[in-house]
Formats: C-alpha cells, sequence, structure tokens
C-alpha cells in the first residue's frame, strides 16, 4: 500500500530556486545538478511571487524576527517550483541542497555553489512528506504532475 506523497518507491517532494539565483542566471545550473542527483521533474513552473502568496507559503515563519525580510527577498524577483520524485526525496533533496546558512553548507550543495549568506541561499526544499504534499499543491494542480 502506498502512502500519501509516494508513488511506487518514488517519494515526492517540491523546491524552489529562490530569486538570488534566478537573478544570477544559476536556474539552469541548479536544474541540472538536481537531474544529476537522479530527481525526476514531475513539473516546474517560473512566477513572480505576490506579497500574499510568500506570505502564504512561508507562514509557518510569521513569528520569526527574519519574516518580513524573508518575505521581501522571495518577492524580490522571479522564482521556479519544481514539483520532483525519487527515492527518498525529501531527505535526499536537503543533503542536495546544504544547511541553511549558505555559508556552513557543505562543499559541494547546491547552497554552497550558489547560495551568499542565510537568508539568500538559493533554493528551498520541503522539509517533510506532510509538507511537500501541501507545497506541492500551493504550486502545482494535479494534472499538471506528469510522470515520465
Ligand atoms: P527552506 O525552508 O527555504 O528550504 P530551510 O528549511 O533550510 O530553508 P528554514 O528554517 O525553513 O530553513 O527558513 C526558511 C528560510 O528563511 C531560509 O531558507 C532562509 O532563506 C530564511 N532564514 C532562515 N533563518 C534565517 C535567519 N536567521 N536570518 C535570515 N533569514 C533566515
Ligand atoms: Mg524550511
Amino acid at each position: 500500500m502506498m502512502s500519501v506523497g509516494e508513488t511506487g518507491g518514488m517519494e515526492e517532494t517540491l523546491t524552489i530556486i529562490k530569486p538570488d539565483a534566478v537573478r544570477a542566471g544559476n536556474t539552469g545550473r541548479i536544474i541540472a545538478h538536481l537531474e544529476d542527483a537522479r530527481f525526476e521533474i514531475q513539473a516546474m513552473r517560473r512566477m513572480h511571487l505576490s506579497r500574499a502568496q510568500a506570505e502564504a507559503f512561508y507562514a509557518v515563519h510569521r513569528e520569526r524576527p527574519f519574516y518580513a525580510d524573508l518575505v521581501a527577498f522571495m518577492t524580490s524577483g522571479p522564482v521556479v517550483a519544481i514539483a520532483l520524485a525519487r527515492e527518498n526525496a525529501v531527505a535526499h533533496l536537503r543533503d542536495v541542497m546544504g544547511a541553511t546558512d549558505s555559508t556552513q553548507a557543505a562543499e559541494g550543495t547546491i547552497r554552497n555553489l550558489y547560495g551568499t549568506n542565510i537568508q539568500n541561499n538559493a533554493i528551498h526544499g520541503s522539509d517533510s512528506p506532510e509538507n511537500a504534499a501541501i507545497e506541492r499543491a500551493f504550486f502545482f494542480a494535479a494534472c499538471d504532475l506528469v510522470g515520465r
């Protein structure tokens, strides 16, 4: 029996290439990095988040001191949201991304390669299968989520 968020051994997650990385022209390199890490791209969408959308997406952080800056950053330019699948996708994406603070991210991770600091860290990744399902539904309808 498959559990929510899984498709036949595969697990699903969501990434966002953040405005700093899009602005720097690193969209293609980050997508290549994810494909090299054997993530399947199920759906992809480039958009400029509104303030209300960014506030809703990061609502879990609304009491944190960095929330206003985070919303301003996430609305500072276009992002690319990507629905991804592979085995153990949530944990594997977090590994490939590296630590939240780009200056502490392990060598060769996406945040090490393309991030700048703790806020401008190039990429978002869902932190659990449950949040992955919520975040994927934020950006994509079921009819967008194509397999191979
Ligand atoms: P994300 O959710 O974007 O994948 P994360 O799970 O590694 O990142 P969170 O703690 O969920 O980190 O924080 C969400 C985002 O808020 C971070 O990616 C970063 O852009 C920003 N952020 C987190 N902590 C700080 C901080 N102390 N100062 C400034 N910005 C921060
Ligand atoms: Mg997070």
